[in-house]
């Protein structure tokens, strides 16, 4: 997808898994292995002209490395040894922006193949607890061989439906974040080809993904100890994003608001929804990634009512 001559080609990201090493380690590794170190990016033209074996550092996330995009590392010794993780920049934002306190218990609402539950346990440093929850079998057990690899211990993984869980369970009544990455068209993923068919249905598929993310985002919202939540998708359609986010928040705006994250981000909502400004955006055009959504949601601090 996104032949010559069109998108620019997204270079390879790569998290450095802090369960198990450091960043100086991983960039010492690769620069024994023949790869020169250019330092942190200062620019996207630093990152889009990547060529060869150089790399640089990430410059909005600090364990974030960044190589030419025809690197292939699923063969290198670090990955197979869980120090690192082959994972898109944009991707890696959820996580990053949920920023949990180590020791807090999260949910993981939609959690394999589990790239970002692995993020989210090296950010508790594996203290504290992840209910990390999906109705695919078969991604839940990749994604159960990849957190053993990664060193990740601070979780508990549910084959279950996540709208079947009962929110007023004690279980959950210290959960104060949410990670909501629930599934979408795929869209924005740059390798990914569309069924013809998907094409041809799209605007009824859209609108049935809509409410079934809608539904996700409404369920969520119901624990009580909810603090922060992040909802995610890899599509480019406002129907998954801007519009079930802002529609979702209208029922809730005396409990939740929007949050303006990483101003230095460029790449924002779609300037005809409203708090266009609070929502990042992701592409190859303009930031190197796959297309991706993001938006942060916070409890309104008591006594707080009506729009932020
Ligand atoms: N967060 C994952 C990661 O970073 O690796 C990717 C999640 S993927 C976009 C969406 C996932 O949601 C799929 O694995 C799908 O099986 C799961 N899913 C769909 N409906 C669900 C539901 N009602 N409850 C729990 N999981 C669900």
């Amino acid at each position: 997808a996104g032949g010559a001559g069109q998108a620019p080609r997204v270079p390879r990201y790569v998290r450095v898994n802090t369960l198990k090493t450091c960043v100086s380690d991983v960039v010492d590794y690769f620069k024994r292995q023949g790869y020169s170190y250019l330092g942190k990016a200062a620019s996207l033209e630093d990152v889009s002209s990547l060529s060869g074996k150089k790399f640089l550092l990430d410059p909005h996330l600090p364990e974030l490395l960044i190589f030419a995009p025809q690197t292939d590392l699923h063969e290198n010794q670090l990955y197979a040894a869980g120090h690192i993780i082959l994972q898109d920049k944009a991707s890696c934002l959820p996580a990053f922006l949920l920023n949990p306190l180590p020791g807090s218990h999260i949910i993981d609402a939609c959690a394999a193949p589990g790239n970002k539950t692995s993020q989210l346990a090296a950010i508790l440093k594996n203290k504290g607890q992840i209910f990390a929850f999906d109705l695919d079998a078969k991604r839940l057990a990749t994604m159960s061989t990849m957190l053993v690899r990664a060193g990740a211990t601070c979780y508990q993984l549910a084959h279950q439906d996540f709208l079947a869980t009962d929110p007023a369970d004690p279980k959950y009544s210290s959960v104060r974040y949410i990670l909501l990455d629930p599934s979408c068209s795929g869209s924005g993923m740059v390798s990914r080809v569309p069924v013809e068919e998907e094409n041809a249905n799209l605007p009824e598929r859209l609108q049935a993904l809509s409410r079934f993310q809608r539904k996700m985002l409404a369920h969520a919202l119901k624990f009580p100890a909810l603090q922060r939540l992040v909802y995610s998708t890899c599509s480019v359609h406002q129907e998954e994003n801007e519009d079930v986010v802002l529609d979702v928040l209208k029922q809730w705006e005396k409990e939740f608001r929007l949050v303006e994250v990483l101003p230095s981000w460029s790449q924002r909502g779609l300037a005809t929804c409203a708090k266009a400004k609070c929502f990042l955006r992701a592409s190859p055009k303009e930031t190197l990634t796959n297309g991706f959504f993001v938006a942060v949601l916070e409890r309104q601090p008591a006594g707080a009512s009506g729009p932020s």
